[in-house]
């Protein structure tokens, strides 16, 4: 018997969504970014994104989860091969895939650019999400922040194309709670209260269907924006004592392409950014 093909609810797909978006507004910030962190990055598949940034020279991706990093993070991260004979077109960069908690502090990201934690705080036990908290906004203090997270009130879109559910009605085994649009504005504003260098905007993600509107996007991202400047920043990051914590599992360092090597191949290169 025919199986019905699956209902598609996204175009193009909400991750390819949430990716795009984290994406365009990180490329467009001023001054450039040049270090940056996904954290909870799983397979590593935004790293690919965040590499395409013409400014950025450094890339951490951090994961809790060994087997993730060792098997389809180093994968989905590592340039091609062609890149490494070429070098980088828009300069040098070092892509590092650290094994560690982001609950736990560790000074490799104090000051840094940017800070992206794509449908990773839904993951985290509620005991865990004002350590998580704490860790970004009171001891890394980066530029920017970019946190997505599903929309609960999205699901009963899911629930009424007959698609099957888990028992508790949240999206994925693994998530630990999923809030609603005030919810999460909730916590956003509980951020910027106490972290008051901080102040942040929301939007939604993914499209609901026609006469649905008053159930929201399907993913929502808050940006959190600081106050301070890339030379506060740099001030913070030269006076810290290192202590680095994560393990690291994956590094690539990736050269500037050489000035001849430009040229020939520059109608071919694949633009992913
Ligand atoms: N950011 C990825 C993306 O958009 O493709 C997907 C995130 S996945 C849904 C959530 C990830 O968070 C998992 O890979 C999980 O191992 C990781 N994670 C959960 N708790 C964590 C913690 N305390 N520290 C670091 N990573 C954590």
């Amino acid at each position: 018997m025919d199986e019905e093909p699956p209902v598609r609810f996204f175009s193009p797909a909400l991750w390819l969504q949430r990716y795009l978006r984290a994406r365009d507004y990180l490329k467009e910030i001023k001054p450039p970014i040049e270090i940056v962190a996904d954290l909870g990055c799983s397979e590593g598949k935004f790293v690919k994104f965040l590499r395409a940034i013409a400014s950025v020279r450094t890339v951490y991706a951090v994961d809790i989860d060994r087997y993730t990093l060792d098997e389809e993070g180093g994968r989905n991260a590592e340039p091609i091969l062609f890149d490494y004979m070429r070098g980088r077109l828009h300069g040098p960069l070092d892509t590092y895939l650290l094994l560690g908690d982001v609950t736990v502090p560790d000074t490799r990201f104090v000051g840094i650019d940017a800070v992206t934690c794509i449908e990773l705080i839904e993951h985290l036990p509620v005991d865990q999400i004002q350590p998580f908290t704490d860790n970004i906004f009171g001891f890394m203090r980066p530029g920017h922040v970019i946190v997505t997270t599903p929309n609960r009130e999205f699901n009963e879109i899911f629930a009424d194309s007959g698609r099957k559910t888990l028992p508790s009605g949240l999206r994925h085994w693994d998530h630990k709670f999923e809030w609603t649009r005030d919810e999460f504005e909730q916590w956003c504003k509980s951020v910027c209260s106490k972290y008051p260098d901080y102040s942040f905007t929301t939007e939604g993600i993914g499209e609901p269907p026609e006469g649905k509107e008053h159930v929201g996007c399907g993913s929502q991202m808050a940006i959190f924006v600081s106050k301070l400047g890339p030379k506060d920043r740099e001030q913070m990051r030269s006076e810290i004592e290192k202590q680095e914590v994560y393990e690291k599992v994956w590094h690539f360092a990736e050269t500037k392409a050489r000035e001849d090597m430009l040229q020939p191949t520059e109608n071919v290169v694949i633009d992913w950014g």
